[in-house]
């Protein structure tokens, strides 16, 4: 087979290596974005809450933290000088419980240490003068939580990428690579099979980049995490929409709750909850509807019997097993694995798809 020679390779066409694509076509390099599926975005980056997140609930230092706080800003500019369709709606953080009350202080503690610094406590009255169908003893605003159009957002940076060189291949697989003195060379498979050899590769392969990362001939094996997969089921909302703004409980352990998030169309949405997988399944399980109920009805007593119905699931790519409470984003570049020319990113869970611009920048700047 010949090996056709490429600057860069970006496996994975979701929302990071869209942004990754079109961030590197637009420093001026050659770009090939190689996608397994059919079309862009159809992983994780469409199953998710499309909340573009303030940067409240992250380690303080961390890249979540970081990249959140950055990519927001970034990702209202883009999508007001690109007209893509979003809303800075707004989000309570409620309390139902004297205890939740007295921890409010603490979240906005930390979200000004991310800083997200305008993050306001409020009363249980003034709560409900926002959104009347709450039950709450007090809750925290953030008004600088929204929502985005992240197919719109995607088909965008793909145009971006496109028009600054890049070359968009779907139904192309990257089955493996090797490391070699000249750079790595990659098989792609799929309906019309090459061999690639590029300068640089960035692994943007989702939950299935540990797997790509392993089949990488010349990686360090040690250094690539083991997957796991926390599924998080939605639940849509018939009948009149209850709340104008996202409506978020206090976090539990290991989650945020089941919280309340609105799409472009007004339609409301609860979820995701949490539940670790062995295999990749987006089944949602009706039977779950019971404590989907109870949790919502904290904070939305009014919740009619029937008006919750299975909608949707996505899976987060950890890299971290179910004990081990915290993950951050890992963008491993020749630094960390000592391979020149590649970039793994592990774990892009949430707030991914908030922070991809963001991301994209540290990727280049690796
Ligand atoms: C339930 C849930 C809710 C979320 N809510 C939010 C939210 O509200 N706000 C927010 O900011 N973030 C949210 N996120 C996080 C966000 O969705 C992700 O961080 C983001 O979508 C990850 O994008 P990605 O491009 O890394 O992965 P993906 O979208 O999964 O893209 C990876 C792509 O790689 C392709 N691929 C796989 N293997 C190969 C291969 N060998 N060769 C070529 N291509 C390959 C796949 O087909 C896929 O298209 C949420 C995540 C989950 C799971």
């Amino acid at each position: 087979m010949s090996v056709e020679q490429v600057e860069c390779i970006v496996a994975g066409a979701g929302v990071i290596g869209l942004a990754v694509a079109r961030q590197l076509a637009q420093a001026g390099r050659e770009v090939i974005l190689v996608e397994a599926a059919d079309r862009i975005g159809s992983g994780t980056s469409s199953r998710n809450s499309e909340v573009i997140h303030a940067g409240i609930y992250y380690a303080p230092g961390s890249l979540m933290a970081r990249l959140c706080v950055e990519g927001r800003i970034l990702l209202y500019d883009y999508c007001r000088e690109r007209g893509i369709g979003h809303r800075q709606c707004g989000k309570l953080i409620v309390a139902t419980s004297a205890a939740e009350l007295a921890h409010l202080p603490t979240i906005a503690a930390r979200a000004a240490e991310n800083g997200v610094t305008d993050l306001r406590q409020i009363s249980a009255a003034d709560a409900r003068g926002l959104e009347p169908a709450l039950a709450t003893t007090g809750a925290l605003l953030s008004p600088s939580t929204g929502i985005i159009d992240s197919h719109a957002y995607m088909t965008s940076l793909l145009g971006d990428a496109e028009n600054a060189g890049a070359v968009l291949a779907l139904n192309s697989p990257v089955e493996r690579g090797k490391v070699t003195p000249g750079g790595i060379v990659v098989d792609v498979g799929g309906t019309d099979p090459m061999r690639l050899a590029c300068r640089l590769f960035v692994n943007a392969a989702g939950l299935a980049a540990p797997g790509l990362a392993r089949r990488i001939e010349g990686m360090p094996q040690a250094l690539v995490p083991r997957e796991f997969y926390a599924k998080g089921d939605y639940f849509s909302h018939v009948g009149k929409q209850p709340f104008s703004r996202l409506i978020y409980p206090v976090p539990v352990k290991g989650g945020l709750g089941i919280h309340l998030t609105l799409d472009m169309a007004g339609q409301a949405r609860f979820g995701p909850d949490i539940e670790w997988v062995e295999a990749l399944n987006y089944d949602v399980d009706p039977e779950k509807s019971a404590s989907f109920y109870a949790g919502v009805r904290r904070y939305y007593p009014d919740l009619k019997d029937g008006a919750l119905v299975p909608a949707y699931s996505g899976i987060r790519p950890k890299i971290v097993p179910p004990d081990v409470a915290i993950q951050d984003f890992v963008l491993q570049g020749p630094g960390a694995h000592g391979v020149p020319g590649l970039i793994n990113l592990f774990g892009i869970e949430s707030p991914g798809l908030t922070a991809s611009l963001a991301l994209a920048k540290r990727v280049t700047e690796i």
